[in-house]
């Protein structure tokens, strides 16, 4: 009888404490969260790190609708993360910078297919100078029942090391001619090449605007509002093999980050360390990994259960560089996933 007891009572230990950690507050605290992409070109003909097919955007439109996925307007999601709103489990917000004929052309029609919305980030002066390459303000208003367009600059200047007038006249500038074109009013900006300098990020805080990169990784009510990441579709990185990877990927439950910004000069091997929001369990500390592209996986080292630092094994090179770090969650095939994107300086 004792043993039938204790070989009964097992199971139901384990029921109870797999039960008690499935309602516990880590799962729930991570519940809201988004997956923010970003396009450029859909065409089968532009170049390839900047274009997906037409074909390949559909499959993509596809896997979120056959796979339960709500896709939902930029602004809902910010909106929803920022007042702290419930949002859906499988959210996904596409985006495309630069305003390219290829939206109107190879991605819309397809929107209004699946009937899913899309932000478009656009650098005005490109449009105001009828660029043949890129959308007409005409064409942005006819699309407005799914389209909503905002702000990538006047020129699409590369805004490191600029004076704080260009910086300020390239973003207030862009903002007045989408409110005059389309009436916009919501202050979002997508950095040109997804990169900026302290001046810069210091300024879009100072302006009262959300900012999005082009570094990868879901957002969060942690996120950094001033740079959230978008995983970048194009090319390699646009292929089905990987895009239930990232759609189903959620936010680093972290609480800060040191160093915030990302310039550095080249040569150095910058030391990144990462506050977690919760304490990390053996095993989700043990599965914490890192890469640098080019190089041997970076050093990793815990201090506490709620804090890590990760530095490359070699120095970065000029120009951008990304240490990419991910833990597998509670959930099968979702995973944390942070990136800390690097600009180099010549040193
Ligand atoms: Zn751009």
């Amino acid at each position: 009888m004792m043993f039938l007891m204790n070989y009964y009572r097992k199971p139901l230990l384990i029921t109870l404490c797999c039960l008690f950690s499935f309602f516990s507050p880590q799962t729930f605290a991570e519940s809201d969260h988004c997956v923010l992409l970003v396009y450029h070109r859909f065409t089968d003909d532009g170049p390839k790190s900047t274009s997906v097919s037409p074909e390949l955007f559909r499959s993509h439109l596809s896997y979120l609708q056959d796979n339960g996925f709500e896709v939902l307007p930029l602004d809902k999601v910010v909106k929803a993360l920022k007042t702290k709103k419930t949002l859906p489990d499988k959210c996904v917000s596409l985006t495309a910078d630069d305003g390219y004929q290829s939206i109107y052309d190879g991605a819309y029609p397809l929107l209004k297919e699946f009937q899913m919305p899309m932000a478009v980030f656009i650098s005005t002066q490109a449009i105001d100078q009828h660029y043949s390459s890129m959308m007409t303000w005409a064409q942005l208003g006819q699309m407005s029942d799914l389209i909503s367009a905002y702000n990538h600059g006047v020129s699409h200047s590369h805004l490191v090391d600029k004076d704080t007038k260009v910086i300020v006249a390239e973003i207030t500038d862009a903002q007045k001619r989408l409110e005059k074109e389309l009436g916009v009013k919501s202050k979002f900006f997508a950095y040109p090449y997804g990169e900026f300098d302290d001046i810069t990020y210091r300024q879009l805080q100072d302006l009262d605007y959300v900012g999005f990169g082009q570094h990868s990784g879901a957002i969060g009510v942690n996120s950094d509002w001033f740079n959230l990441p978008r995983f970048a579709m194009a090319g390699l990185y646009a292929k089905m093999s990987s895009f239930a990877l990232k759609v189903n990927s959620l936010p680093m439950p972290i609480a800060s980050e040191r160093p915030k910004l990302m310039m550095i000069d080249a040569g150095n091997r910058p030391l990144l360390t990462l506050k977690f929001s919760r304490p990390m369990n053996a095993n989700e500390r043990y599965q914490f990994a890192c890469f640098v592209a080019g190089q041997d996986n970076p050093e990793i080292n815990w201090i506490g259960v709620d804090k890590v630092t990760v530095r490359s094994v070699e120095p970065l090179s000029k120009g951008r560089s990304r240490y990419n770090c991910t833990v597998p969650s509670k959930q099968k095939g979702r995973y944390y996933w942070y990136s800390k994107q690097w600009l180099a300086k010549a040193g």
